[in-house]
């Protein structure tokens, strides 16, 4: 079954011992980042970089939240020029915070912005190069002299940067590869190393190495394999240059904070990164500290149990390819990841309890509905419910009170009990393993008897890596059994579960890994440093509802389920040309239910459109109070009135029939 066996190309120290990857030491101004320094936090102004108060007052916010860099945009050489002025009023105000000079498409502006700030951030796929999303043939020869037009244009920054102790990001993003890179290497993760090499190789020849590399995509999967890919190729030219994480366009709320940790917290687990920037549709203050929650959980990480080497990989982690299982009653096989509720420790006297996890009981018709996001087992322990639980959740009781309770229900199992017990389920058995348990005998029973789906749990402080060495153990001995990932947070508050499950889970499923997601929680005590989540707490909404939230949203993230609209939104920045986050929501409010449909908010039309990835529908700024529509890449609507844009939108959404009425 298993036809992928390699050695482990290295892309990170190991993959079960963890330890940070060592790249070289940059300076960003008087605050160094790489080699054995922290991981450093940095976001980006939203304010017109024009408005030198505005911008000073924001990012003294984003200092006081964290920040320890500052990303401000420059798009035309006026804003380069305005950096000084920013810059000198920050000093004014008693704040040395290193300033990074954001570019697209204007060589100009960045060779200005290189001689007053610390750092300067371009953009392989729109420096020398303008997207037309055209498919252009290159011959050798043709590459080579288009080549050679980038070097004469990047050059001069790149002298400037040495002249005056600049630093740079070389920043690809997924969205914007240039059309010479697509023509020769495609949409693709080597697509976007390919392109930052280029630019890496020019600086190199320059003799200038103060150089930060990202590779940023709005699809974690992608992102995740580039910066792999990324150092691998490093290490096959001997570069060891610092690595800028984030996830593009990620959206606000739960969804932009789960999927910033599923791709930045996959790598991080394996030691990857120098440098995070959250990117929210929100204020960029409330950005700090996700990414310091992100950043602060792998101090000590070093000290965990150790978990024994792997020495060759069963899968390849450059490509998703899900794990092959057979499937047991639903679970496995080509069946999407299902999601176990866990009602063990929570009171379920009536229906009522089910509404949370989208099952709504009507008892005049006595009829259950339920919602897209909705569970499919239910975990009771030893909990009987005081009602019937509808058809298509099906319960999941402890082994001894299964035993007395088997109607249309499942018993979980220990490990030791599926061994030695003969008076199991003959159509699905739940069976809990940890790694201490994985022995021959089990693995030989498993082989055998093809009605157990294994759920695996890890009390390690690095589980992610231990539970990834049980699916490759599983690979290696071709064991087919569907596996759910469990596991227990039952010290974290809220926002640490949101962005620490989303992490541990987002990376198995990443590469391939799990048939299902469960979470055990119970509360700890609610002090968090994050808005959403405290304006949650707020609401007091309950946290079995907002854990079946989370599942659902770490299988969309990992693109493995898809239970609703997929937001690509980006964070907005000096460019943006409406109100992002009211606009956002304004959307959000009247597509919520186009399940699978994705729908890209830009703030401008110089990056936005090259910026979209694969949405189906972009909202796109185009001047003032001017909107331009897109179906995928194609404008559809050209500089209409912002005041009818969201109506326009729909309009294209229903001609295109992706539309639903809602309540259908
Ligand atoms: S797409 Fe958004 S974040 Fe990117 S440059 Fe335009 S306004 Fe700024």
């Amino acid at each position: 079954m298993n036809d992928t066996i390699n050695t482990f190309r290295k892309y990170c120290n190991s993959l079960t011992k963890y330890s940070r990857y060592r790249t070289r030491e940059v300076f960003i101004g008087s605050i160094p980042l790489g080699t054995g320094n922290p991981i450093r936090i940095q976001s980006m102004t939203t304010t017109n970089s024009m408005d030198t108060i505005a911008t000073v007052e924001q990012t003294i916010r984003m200092v006081n939240a964290g920040c320890e860099y500052v990303r401000i945009t420059a798009p035309s050489m006026l804003e380069a020029e305005n950096l000084l002025n920013i810059k000198n009023e920050l000093k004014n105000r008693g704040y040395n915070v290193p300033l990074i000079a954001d570019i697209h498409f204007t060589p100009n502006a960045a060779e200005i912005a290189a001689r007053i700030v610390e750092k300067v951030r371009v953009n392989p796929g729109n420096y020398a190069d303008k997207k037309k999303f055209e498919n252009i043939e290159y011959t050798d020869s043709e590459y080579y002299r288009e080549l050679e037009r980038i070097r004469e244009k990047f050059t001069p920054l790149v002298k400037i940067c040495k002249e005056y102790g600049t630093a740079m990001r070389i920043g690809t993003n997924h969205g914007s590869l240039s059309d010479r890179i697509m023509s020769r290497y495609g949409d693709s993760p080597l697509g976007m190393v390919e392109s930052a090499l280029e630019f890496l190789r020019i600086c190199e020849d320059e003799k200038y190495y103060s150089l930060v590399l990202s590779m940023k995509s709005s699809n974690p999967q992608v992102m995740v394999q580039a910066y792999r890919l990324l150092i691998q190729k490093m290490e096959d030219e001997n570069m060891n240059y610092p690595l800028h994480l984030g996830v593009t366009e990620a959206g606000g709320g739960e969804d932009g904070r789960i999927k910033s940790a599923l791709g930045i917290g996959t790598l991080l687990e394996d030691g990857i990164g120098d440098t995070v920037r959250v990117s929210l549709t929100e204020d960029p203050e409330f950005e700090a500290p996700v990414a310091i929650s992100l950043v602060n959980r792998y101090i000590g990480r070093e000290k965990h149990h150790a978990i024994s080497s792997l020495d060759v990989l069963p899968y390849n982690p450059i490509e998703h390819k899900k794990r092959e299982s057979f499937e047991v009653s639903g679970i496995g096989g080509s069946n999407v990841p299902r999601v176990v509720a866990d009602y063990s420790n929570k009171e379920i006297s009536s229906p009522a309890a089910l509404s949370d996890i989208g099952y709504f009981y009507d008892p005049v018709i006595d009829k259950w509905t339920m919602s897209d996001s909705a569970p499919d087992f239910i975990f009771l322990g030893n909990n009987i419910p005081g009602f019937v639980v509808p058809n298509g959740l099906k319960s999941v009781f402890n082994y001894s009170v299964w035993k007395v309770n088997r109607k249309n229900s499942f018993p979980l199992l220990t490990a030791n009990e599926y061994l030695i017990e003969s008076d199991i389920s003959p159509d699905l058995n739940f069976v809990s393993v940890k790694i201490n348990e994985i022995k021959e005998v089990l693995f030989n029973k498993l082989k055998t008897v093809h009605t157990a789906v294994m759920v695996l749990n890890t009390e390690n402080l690095h589980g992610m890596a231990e539970q990834r060495k049980i699916f490759c153990d599983l690979l290696l001995h071709n064991i087919a059994n569907p596996v759910i990932i469990k596991r227990d947070y039952n010290s974290l508050t809220l926002d640490e579960l949101l962005l620490f499950s989303s992490t541990d889970f987002g990376a198995l499923l990443i590469d391939g890994f799990g048939d299902g997601v469960w979470i055990e929680y119970s509360p700890a005590q609610q002090i968090t440093g994050d808005e959403y989540v405290r304006s949650f707490i707020k609401k007091k909404e309950s946290e079995t509802g907002l854990i079946n939230r989370i599942l659902f949203g770490i299988l969309q993230a990992a693109r493995t389920r898809i239970s609703k609209t997929e937001y690509i939104a980006c964070p907005s920045c000096g460019r943006t040309l409406f109100d992002l986050q009211e606009t956002t929501e304004k959307i959000r409010k009247q597509t919520e239910h186009l399940k699978g449909v994705k729908i890209a908010i830009m703030g401008c039309i110089v990056n936005g459109p090259g910026e979209m990835a694969d949405a189906d529908y972009g909202y796109v700024g185009s001047g003032v109070d001017k909107i331009t529509l897109y179906k995928g890449k194609d404008v559809v609507r050209r500089n209409i009135p912002a005041e009818n844009a969201v109506q326009s939108l729909i309009d294209i959404i229903k001609e295109n029939n992706d539309w639903l009425d809602p309540n259908t």
